[in-house]
């Protein structure tokens, strides 16, 4: 049977959710607090840049304040952790984002812990992260990693329900595979996480019915439509740069013909991504609100 699947709109959908943040932005600043965003770039990667320059961007449209700390790539790993503090103790900056990757003797994983946890707007931070892993969450109100979070709003826009399904994800990354497992088990997925060295991946992601990519190698690692079972709800997180185009990790011409549900690249996780980080400065805010 052939299927032509239902294209998963991300761009429209995170339009729509910018609006609700510009509305509530609008309503925090009539109250007194500008939301604002501390973006910490450190180096001058292009790529970093760009994505500095889009959450400028984004932050502009919706009305929420953004301070951009430009660092050397020579800065020490005291003195970046230094700044972070200040941001910390400073009241008029309610999340902080350090942009990634960071250079090789920088330790990321000291840097994440410096952040305050009420403004961790990467939601990366241990006591976030515990949080979630604990149960002890509210989608709309603590700080999740933006990637999963915009995954599972885009899937519930399009009414699909996950309680008995087979989840796979293919990534096991702190920012995109672990806790999207957590949110889909929440849901009552069976959930299997595969990776680099997860032997006869194909048997894993045939019997998905959501199946989730985030790799990025391609065109080493592409998902053929023979990786997927028919009928399956197909997101493709990866971001490829391939003679200057983005792609993603899945072959989206064949795949959509087998899938009943699929997300385009460009178009689909990306926006949902970006437009998370704008819902957790709203969720940072509301928490030094003390709302
Ligand atoms: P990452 O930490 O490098 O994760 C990549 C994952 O893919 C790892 O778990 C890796 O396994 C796995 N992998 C690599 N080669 C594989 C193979 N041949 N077979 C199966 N698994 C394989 O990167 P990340 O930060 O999570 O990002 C992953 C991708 O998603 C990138 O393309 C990134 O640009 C994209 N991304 C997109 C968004 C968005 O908003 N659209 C957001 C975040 C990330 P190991 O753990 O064994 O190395």
């Amino acid at each position: 049977m052939i299927f032509l699947a239902v294209v998963m709109d991300g761009k429209t959908l995170a339009e729509e959710i910018k609006q609700d943040i510009a509305r509530r932005a609008k309503i925090m600043k009539e109250r007194g607090i500008t939301p604002t965003l501390a973006t910490i770039l450190v180096g001058d990667d292009p790529s970093s840049k760009t994505y500095v320059d889009g959450k400028y961007r984004d932050c502009g449209e919706v009305g929420i304040n953004f301070g951009l700390y430009k660092l050397p790539s020579s800065v020490t790993e005291c003195e970046l952790i230094e700044l972070i503090e200040r941001l910390n103790d400073d009241e008029d900056v309610h999340g902080i984002i350090v942009q990634l990757p960071l250079p090789k003797h920088i330790n990321r994983k000291n840097v994440t812990m410096g952040i305050s946890p009420l403004k961790d707007v990467d939601g990366l931070h241990p006591y976030n992260v515990g949080k979630l892993w604990l149960g002890a969450y509210e989608l709309e109100n603590d700080l999740l990693p933006c990637t999963p979070k915009g995954i599972v709003k885009l899937l519930d826009r399009y009414g699909i329900e996950l309680e008995g399904k087979m989840a796979v994800i293919i990534n096991r990354s702190d920012l995109v595979g672990k806790p999207l497992a957590k949110l889909f088990l929440d849901r009552n997925a069976t959930v299997v996480i595969c990776h680099s060295k997860t032997p006869e991946l194909e048997k894993h992601t045939k019997a998905a019915d959501v199946l989730v990519s985030a790799v990025g190698k391609r065109p080493s690692f592409v998902v053929g439509g023979e990786m997927v079972k028919e009928g399956a709800v197909v997101v493709d997180v990866g971001m490829n740069y391939i003679g200057g185009k983005l792609q993603g990790d899945v072959d989206f011409e064949r795949v959509k013909e087998k899938a009943s549900h699929i997300t385009p690249v460009p178009g689909g996780v990306g926006p949902m991504t970006r437009v998370m980080l704008l819902h957790n400065v709203l969720i940072a805010t509301k928490i030094a609100e003390g709302a």
